[in-house]
């Protein structure tokens, strides 16, 4: 006879949202996590003021109708982002050539999106080939475009599936801005709301190392106390997933289908100024980079912080990630300074997150395919075992790779729990 019903492995939004919807639909769910606090890629700090900033996902907009949905809910406050003005080019082009370069990227994104993955000309490419077949495409579009694939997957397009980003970017179906919005008391503090109702059936400091399947129950071993029960989730992006050891081993597609992914590397600074000084000039605090590659920042002030956030995305990241932290955060405001002026060289609080080698995620925003012999990597981890079910924000039938996309895998996976073990479902 098994402990509980259902184990949940991570209390990231993937993890949460399960637990919730097992629980309402009256499940005995004990949720397990490595890390000291719930939230996974979803994280904060404070600055020395006590201002709350987040340092991992923020941003939401009004198409990802569950986390607006949450958000509201658990009475977060939503902030819009501050967009008003000129947004910034580095090296400075004019405001018209970058606009033009944007929307060439954006037909070119089109472009992909159209494509017919069933050609046989296009089966075993990667994202950096078919970028390198657009031959008619004018270098300034194609570097742009190669630069949104470091900035968002966080990856070198050479690496990335073309499979992949086209089955990826498919469900990304935002139409308003993905950066529309964010939360004034912190992303993370939305993950502890939604943890809440745990109570003691949340452990934290708790990593799943090993689960063992059994006749009529799973294992599952957590600092060397085995939990059993009917059904588990295991709610843990595919690379973090395939550390932990399963026994009976996998099937070989199983296996295989988690050995297609790589972690991207990310790292995301926050740089506190006084005021916002580039409205003065009629900037709106956007800076997008074309050298270095796969380095953007945004305007995220609001009532209670003034600041620009920085992400690097990519090799950058990677390159950075060997360096002393002290250099990048320099590196950082002379470049703030050199788009948005002299102000930016003196910030009030510096802030930053380096999730490449993450201990618990291994990296971010997602993990990505980079095995082209693995398009059937998605389907076969949702397929899962009987009491097995792999979920996370990658694996999310729309906004995979966001919070977004937690939620809803989240909830697609207790789903399929419920069904397991039989309840009715509306
Ligand atoms: C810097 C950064 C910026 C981002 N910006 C945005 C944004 O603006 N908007 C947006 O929508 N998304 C953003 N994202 C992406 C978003 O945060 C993620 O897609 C989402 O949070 C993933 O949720 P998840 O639950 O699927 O995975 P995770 O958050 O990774 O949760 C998995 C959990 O499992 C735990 N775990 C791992 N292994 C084990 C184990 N063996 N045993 C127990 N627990 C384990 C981990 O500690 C973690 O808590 C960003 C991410 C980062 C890092």
């Amino acid at each position: 006879m098994a402990d509980h019903d259902v184990i949940v492995v991570g209390a990231g939004f993937t993890g949460l949202a399960a637990s919730r919807a097992l629980i309402e639909a009256g499940c005995d769910v004990i949720t397990v996590e490595a890390r000291h606090r719930v939230g996974g890629r979803v994280e904060s700090d404070f600055l020395p003021d006590g201002t709350r900033v987040d340092t991992g996902g923020q941003f939401l907009c009004r198409d990802m109708v569950n986390l607006v949905e949450v958000a509201h809910r658990h009475g977060a406050r939503i902030v819009r982002s501050s967009t008003e003005g000129e947004q910034s080019y580095r090296p400075a082009i004019p405001p018209e050539a970058g606009e033009a370069i944007w929307d060439g990227v954006e037909q070119l994104r089109e472009k992909m999106l159209a494509l017919d993955m069933s050609d046989p000309s296009l089966a075993r490419l990667t994202v950096g080939q078919w970028i390198d077949r657009q031959t008619d495409i004018a270098p300034e579009i194609t570097g742009s475009f190669r630069r949104l694939v470091k900035g968002l997957w966080c990856r070198a397009p050479e690496d990335v599936s073309l499979a992949y980003l086209v089955s990826n970017d498919r469900r990304i179906t935002n139409v308003y801005p993905e950066l529309e919005m964010f939360l004034g008391d912190t992303m993370h503090a939305l993950a502890e709301a939604l943890a809440a109702p745990l109570g003691d059936r949340l452990r934290l400091s708790a990593p799943a190392t090993s689960i063992t399947m059994m006749d009529d129950s799973i294992e599952v071993d957590i600092n060397g106390q085995a939990i059993t029960a009917r059904q588990v989730i295991l709610a843990v992006p595919p690379v973090m997933a395939r550390r932990i050891e399963i026994s009976p081993a996998l099937p070989a597609p199983l296996q295989k289908a988690l050995a297609a992914w790589e972690p991207g590397c990310a790292i995301k600074l926050l740089i506190g100024y006084e005021r916002p000084f580039w409205r003065d000039r009629g900037l709106s605090g956007s800076v997008i980079w074309s050298d270095p590659q796969g380095m953007y920042a945004f305007d995220t002030s609001h009532d209670a912080y003034c600041g620009i956030v920085v992400f690097l995305g990519g090799p950058l990241a990677s390159e950075w990630h060997r360096k002393p932290q002290a250099d990048l955060v320099a590196f950082v405001i002379g470049e703030l300074t050199a788009a948005l002026g002299d102000d930016a060289a003196h910030p009030t609080s510096t802030c930053m997150r380096d999730w490449v080698n993450d201990a618990w995620s291994d990296g971010a925003y997602s993990d990505v395919i980079t095995d082209l012999d693995a398009a059937d990597a998605e389907d076969v981890l949702l397929e899962g075992l009987p009491r097995l079910h792999f979920a996370c924000s990658e694996l999310s039938p729309s906004f995979p790779g966001y919070v977004e996309g937690a939620i809803v895998a989240g909830r697609e996976a207790a789903k399929s729990v419920l069904a397991a073990l039989g309840h009715r479902q509306e």
